[in-house]
């Protein structure tokens, strides 16, 4: 499993391994945003479909935790940010490019990276050296 240090970096490269679809993980060769995340993540992209977006969205949580709303003001309910972000690729059409820039501005106003890991690799270490510095901790996801 491949790491990021949020849900828009994993975006950012899986749009750079296929192009986008809509209303869909993974249709026709192509993927949505969460799906390229969850490409980039690791997943085999002809498996997105069966694996569904909650397990992606899993492995950064505050995409299922936290409420955003749709920056183009649609008269909707506050959703979670995973929510906003299939909302901005299936019904706005943004590019994943463009959905990761909105979504990392979210993420730095939550004030905290969540990085997704196997095994504790160096750069973790030094990241929670880093941090416990800081006053602050690491929040580990585990998959
Ligand atoms: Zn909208």
């Amino acid at each position: 499993m491949k790491q990021f240090g949020s849900f828009s970096d994993a975006i950012r490269h899986g749009a750079t391994l296929r192009g986008q679809t809509r209303l869909a993980l993974a249709l026709n060769g192509r993927t949505c945003a969460i799906g390229a995340a969850g490409e980039a993540l690791g997943y085999d992209a002809e498996d997105l479909l069966s694996i569904g977006p909650e397990k992606i969205l899993k492995r950064f949580p505050y995409m299922l935790t936290t409420y955003a709303r749709c920056p183009l003001g649609c008269n909707t309910e506050h959703r979670y940010l995973g929510a906003v972000v299939a909302h901005l690729n299936d019904s706005h059409f943004w590019a994943r490019e463009r959905i990761a820039d909105w979504l990392q501005e979210r993420e730095d106003e939550l004030g905290f990276v969540t990085i997704s890991v196997t095994e504790e690799s160096e750069a973790t270490l030094n990241l929670k050296a880093e941090l416990s510095e800081l006053g602050e901790m690491l929040q580990e996801v585990s998959v």
